[in-house]
């Protein structure tokens, strides 16, 4: 049974340590994905990024295998090795240009999102003025779709987001939302959301972030609650699990070069304080305790195998290739 946390963060520095990922993996993991750059992050740094995550699992080969399809992923499992993936947070590393999803691709990138909280020349954030997918954008999508990635629409806006599963041919997923009906966050989700993300065939993989799940010290139980609110609303076959758990490090800065300002990227207006360093996240060892969790919300043991891995390993089948 494969368990896959579906966003992740180290530290953007080509040095990060990856024990926390051990920690995932010692916590039950298959497959993580972890995130390499979003749109405030220039071209130098995601490259340096990718460089060094590679090279890390290149060097280790008895922990950790870079995964392009769901075989891989069992295979890895089965040699006890955890399976990795890279998620791009926004189409701006890309450069205006389709042809980069491929090259991504090929660089271990396996799910994208277009816009991470504010416009871009090729989709709408969620913490911005509404606009929709871009003439760039729709092109976009279908460079994702034939590349063979997994569309991605968290820190999306909403408009953006609906014209994008209504565009892609594949399935569509949030890699890390939740539903807004429980909480009320410009980064949560509205039903029509959830709604259009399940009839693309798509998962939407709840977070275990505080603000998002609307406790301060969030924990396996906040997060079963907010997978058992999709699951009421589209079905369990389309809840899956992205804790989005940001690991920082002593030592490493990985702040943007330049005039960064974080106020820009999480507006104080959204319910950011000081960034998203008032931000907390449920422990890694949540992993231990989300089946006990997801079936106390009336779920049996096998859904809450699907919420845990299962959904997400049914879409990569059908959309990495
Ligand atoms: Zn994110």
């Amino acid at each position: 049974m494969i368990h896959w946390e579906a966003h992740a963060c180290l530290p953007l520095h080509p040095e990060a340590d990856f024990a926390p990922i051990d920690r995932l993996h010692a916590a039950g993991v298959n497959y993580v994905s972890i995130n390499i750059g979003m749109d405030m992050n220039p071209l130098s740094q995601v490259m340096s990024v990718i460089g060094g995550f590679r090279a890390t699992i290149a060097a280790h080969p008895d922990r950790y295998r870079l995964a392009a399809s769901a075989d891989d992923i069992e295979l890895a499992a089965a040699d006890g090795v955890l399976a990795i993936g890279f998620d791009l947070e926004g189409a701006m590393p890309m450069l205006e240009q389709p042809a980069m999803v491929a090259l991504y691709r090929d660089l271990g990138v396996r799910q994208m999102h277009f816009a991470y909280n504010r416009n871009n020349s090729v989709a709408g954030g969620c913490h911005d003025d509404e606009c929709g997918l871009t003439p760039l954008g729709r092109r976009m999508v279908a460079a994702v779709n034939e590349a063979g990635v997994l569309m991605d629409c968290s820190h999306t806006g909403r408009r953006a987001s609906l014209e994008i599963m209504d565009a892609s041919v594949q399935p569509v997923i949030f890699s890390h939302s939740n539903p807004l009906a429980l909480v009320e966050h410009g980064r949560n989700v509205t039903d029509e959301q959830i709604r259009a993300s399940a009839a693309t065939g798509g998962v939407i993989c709840v977070s275990g972030v505080s603000g998002f799940l609307g406790t301060r010290t969030p924990d396996a139980d906040d997060v079963a609650r907010h997978a058992a609110y999709v699951a009421e609303l589209v079905g369990v076959e389309h809840v899956g699990i992205g804790l989005d758990i940001s690991f920082h490090q002593d030592g490493l800065d990985d702040t943007p070069p330049g005039n960064f300002d974080a106020t820009y990227w999480w507006p104080k207006s959204a319910g950011y304080d000081r960034a998203v360093t008032r931000m907390t996240y449920t422990p890694i060892e949540t992993w231990r305790a989300l089946a006990a969790a997801l079936q106390r919300t009336g779920m049996t043991g096998d859904e809450a195998a699907l919420v845990m891995g299962g959904n997400m390993v049914r879409v990569a089948r059908e959309v990495w290739r």
